[in-house]
């Protein structure tokens, strides 16, 4: 059987194999094996679409600053539309979570993003929140909603500009590393590579296991969403996405209808992953109970899976043992809005260059800290 070869083969054509790609095609010659029919179809296309600053622990929300820049002055020609739209989030908090939303708003890395509301303000920039759920209230000004295809599909596009090769119904059955390439079987041929990049989102352990390399503990979790309509003619398209503190549920416009999810984080098997009955009735019933709304009918439902590495920052940086096997990895609930920044550090550690990003913390990033938390418990 012949084998095609390249500089580089990207497992995975998501959110996150798809940007890396189409950074390294200016320069080498990629290709993107994708095990389904479209890219898109796990994780990337089932986010909640928003970009925010403040969300996350403090390594994503570096990332997620890096990238701001991309998302508001993408590169020419990446797009003929916006890929942002300003929308506003408001984390809530009951009279009993109230210490926690100080610990928040505490936060220095927060200090500049978010100013505090009173309830009133709040009301008025949800007034579907009920008076008497809603104790305090922070608000970022500049989180956004992502057009999470449009992003995909740019980088899609310039992948394929500068000549990348997308494989798709290319299942990844087997890594081997000889001498000084990578032989990848796949259900639509083999190929080969000096350096494989691993960005097969859930699947990112299994693809470790495949090549040989030891897995990072990267669990994928289910969370659930569901489209709800709105009764009579309530205008939403202004409300900010609104978040309880505690990250129990979450809701947000999304074109004339209402977002809501209950924020559930359940640890799944790596899979085509579908809602729960009993996740879709906890978000109705939490966003109930925080609103004046009666949902009567549901549009759409839908789950996807955050797949978190045990730090819960992402994974980016060769394995520290199978020579020429890179991890895109553990983006959780983040990997929209950080993939800009995330892929050009990606590209510039697997170029072997200096990444001209300021402020990423690349060693909280590698997969190295693993095994250096691993030695300093021995
Ligand atoms: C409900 C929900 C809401 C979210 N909201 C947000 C949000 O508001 N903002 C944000 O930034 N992020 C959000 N996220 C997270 C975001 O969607 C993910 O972090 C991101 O999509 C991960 O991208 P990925 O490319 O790593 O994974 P994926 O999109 O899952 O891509 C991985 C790809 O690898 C392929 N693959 C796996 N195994 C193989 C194999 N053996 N051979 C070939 N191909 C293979 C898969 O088919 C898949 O297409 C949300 C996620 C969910 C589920």
């Amino acid at each position: 059987m012949s084998i095609e070869t390249f500089d580089i083969i990207v497992i995975g054509a998501g959110i996150a194999g798809a940007s890396v790609a189409a950074e390294l095609a200016q320069t080498r010659r990629v290709a993107v094996l994708e095990r389904e029919e479209s890219p898109g179809y796990h994780s990337t296309g089932r986010s909640a679409a928003l970009f925010s600053e403040i969300y996350g622990n403090s390594v994503v929300r570096a990332l997620s600053r890096a990238s701001r820049d991309f998302f508001y002055a993408p590169p020419e020609g990446f797009t003929a539309h916006a890929l942002v739209r300003p929308r506003g989030s408001l984390y809530i908090a009951r009279e009993e979570q109230v210490p926690h939303l100080e610990d928040f708003a505490r936060n220095s890395d927060l200090a500049g993003s978010i100013r505090r509301l009173t309830r009133e303000e709040a009301l008025r920039a949800c007034p579907i929140l009920r008076p008497d759920y809603v104790s305090a209230a922070v608000f970022e000004d500049d989180a956004a909603d992502v057009d999470v295809n449009e992003l995909h599909q740019g980088y899609l596009r310039r992948f394929r500009k500068a000549g990348g090769q997308l494989v798709l119904n290319a299942d990844v059955q087997a890594l081997a590393r000889q001498g000084e390439r990578w032989i990848v079987q796949t259900s639509s041929g083999m190929f080969s590579a000096p350096i494989v990049i691993n960005a097969a989102g859930a699947w990112a352990d299994a693809i470790a296991r495949k090549a040989g390399a030891a897995p990072l503990n990267i669990r994928p979790c289910r969370r659930t969403a569901i489209l709800v309509e709105l009764p009579g003619n309530l205008a939403a398209g202004s409300w900010p996405m609104v978040i309880d503190i505690d990250e129990t549920f979450y809701m947000k416009p999304d074109a004339g209808l209402l977002l809501i999810s209950p924020a559930d984080e359940t640890p799944v098997s790596a899979c085509d992953v579908q809602p729960e009955e009993l996740d879709i009735a906890v978000a109705i019933d939490r966003v109930e109970t925080a609103t004046t709304l009666k949902f009567t009918r549901i549009r759409k439902r839908w789950a996807g899976l955050r797949s978190f590495a045990p730090d819960r920052s992402p994974v980016i940086g060769f394995d520290p043992v199978q020579h020429g096997f890179f991890w895109l990895a553990g983006q959780g609930g983040y990997g929209i809005q950080t993939a800009p920044a995330a892929a050009r550090l990606a590209a510039a550690l697997v170029r072997d260059k200096t990444p001209d990003i300021d402020d990423i913390p690349i060693a909280q990033l590698s997969p190295q800290r693993f095994a250096v938390a691993a030695r300093s418990r021995v």
